[in-house]
């Protein structure tokens, strides 16, 4: 939990005021011991109960006046003798996570469970990735746009889409920004677009939300490479800038000194092909032309220990928009890349930019040329080699933090079976 005398430099004997909210609390004859919380961490206070005006309770809002002591038994080294306390706004004494705490319990009151010092932590190292990542794309020159969340054709396949009456009509929510984002391709060259997708997963796996925040970069004239390029190096920008800013948190989470190696050396590129011989030694029934699993991306992940390219995949298993492989057209220029906690963060490819190769994928995938009537009109009007990808936000936090689920990287998670709070 962050320390908030550290945080805000507190030093011995200042008068303070800080106002946050009764994180923990006790009392010892007429004496309160009161950790007092705000976003900046906690700090243990002392008072007198003749100082107090109002009722105090756990999660009451409250204004402390009083000096600053050093203490070495305190948390932080330091504690605060209150002058006065004053209660902003009382708490009910019926606070849920009084009685007990589970996982159900941090899902049903999750609007309450975002005070927790784990959830504060989580969101604080969520909002430097995504700074990180933001101030990135600014430097190499990239737009921000905003593509639609309403769409009238799929992306990544049928058996995740929701749909939604649309005015009496059909239409589906979002599954990646990515064809709306090749549309940006000719106007502004280098676009990225932070959004949410919709993925309409009906299994239960510690990775799967179904609403998840997607940052999807394309890329005018890149080529499969430099998109492997691109990938690595804004990752490993978000890494460095967790490890640099925010060991103020780190501490609420496992030992996370492997990111330092992560972020030194260089991460594998493995095709496919060279994958499914890997994957063989454990699981022999594996053959060409199969998905790489959970159980098969954990497997040669953990072999590496680090995160993993695994590229050329089979055609048939991958997206119709993904460019075939000229020198074996059963492949395609795509990777999946894999990291250590939670397997596959990222999804990207070369994007097929010639107009008869691409109508030939969408039948090969038996989709229907109508649906995609206005990007196909992309490829008519002067089209240029392109690539980009696709990063799932809450699975680079179950890695970068070795997360047990993806439920904590976000504040209010969506599965099959919860969209409540
Ligand atoms: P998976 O095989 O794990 O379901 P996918 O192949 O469907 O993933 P893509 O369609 O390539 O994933 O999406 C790009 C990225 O979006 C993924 O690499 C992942 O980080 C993220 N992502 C995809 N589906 C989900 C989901 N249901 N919940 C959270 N993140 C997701
Ligand atoms: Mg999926």
């Amino acid at each position: 939990m962050a320390d908030l005398a550290t945080k805000i430099k507190l030093k011995d004997g200042h008068e303070v005021s800080l106002k946050g909210w009764i994180h923990r609390l006790r009392k010892l004859g007429d004496k309160y011991f009161v950790v007092l919380r705000n976003s900046n961490g906690l700090i243990q206070v002392v008072a007198n109960g003749k100082t107090v005006t109002g009722k105090l309770d756990v999660e009451a809002s409250i204004s402390v006046t009083g000096t600053v002591k050093k203490d070495e038994r305190a948390p932080g080294g330091f504690e605060l003798h209150a002058e006065k306390i004053e209660v902003i706004g009382e708490s009910a004494p019926d606070w849920p996570f009084h009685r007990y705490k589970s996982v159900d319990m941090e899902m049903d009151y999750r609007h309450l469970w975002l005070r927790s010092s784990k959830m504060q932590s989580v969101f604080k190292v969520r909002s430097t990735v995504l700074s990180a990542m933001r101030s990135f794309f600014e430097k190499e020159g990239f737009f921000e746009v905003s593509p639609p969340i309403f769409v009238s054709a799929a992306c990544e396949g049928g058996s995740t889409l929701f749909d939604l009456d649309y005015f009496g009509g059909k239409a589906y929510l979002s599954q990646s920004a990515q064809l709306y984002l090749e549309a940006f391709v000719p106007s502004l060259e280098k676009v990225w677009a932070l959004t949410p997708s919709f993925r309409a997963e009906k299994s239960r796996t510690r990775r799967h939300l179904t609403e998840y925040w997607h940052l999807e970069p394309e890329v005018a004239w890149n080529n499969h490479e430099d998109n492997m390029d691109l990938q690595e190096k804004l990752l490993k920008v978000a890494m460095k800038a967790v490890m640099e800013e925010r060991q103020d948190v780190l501490g609420d989470f496992e030992d996370r000194s492997e990111v330092e190696s992560w972020i030194k050396d260089k991460w594998p590129r493995i095709r496919y092909d060279d994958a499914i011989d890997e994957v063989k030694a454990e699981f022999p029934k594996i053959k060409w032309g199969d998905d790489l699993g959970t159980e098969e991306e954990r497997y040669l992940v953990n072999k590496y220990g680090i995160p993993v390219f695994i590229t050329h995949y089979p055609r048939s298993i991958k997206s119709f928009y993904m460019k075939v492989d000229e020198e074996n057209p059963k492949v395609v220029l795509n990777n999946d890349l894999i990291s250590p906690h939670v397997g596959e963060i990222v999804g990207g490819s070369e994007r097929e930019w010639k107009q008869e190769l691409l109508l030939e994928n969408i039948s090969m995938h038996k989709l229907n040329p109508k649906d995609y009537a206005w990007y196909l009109d992309l490829r008519r009007y002067g089209s240029i080699p392109h690539s980009g990808f696709g990063l799932g936000t809450e699975r680079f936090l179950v890695s970068i933090l070795k997360l047990e689920h993806i439920r904590d990287a976000l504040a209010f998670p969506r599965f099959m079976n919860r969209v409540y709070p």
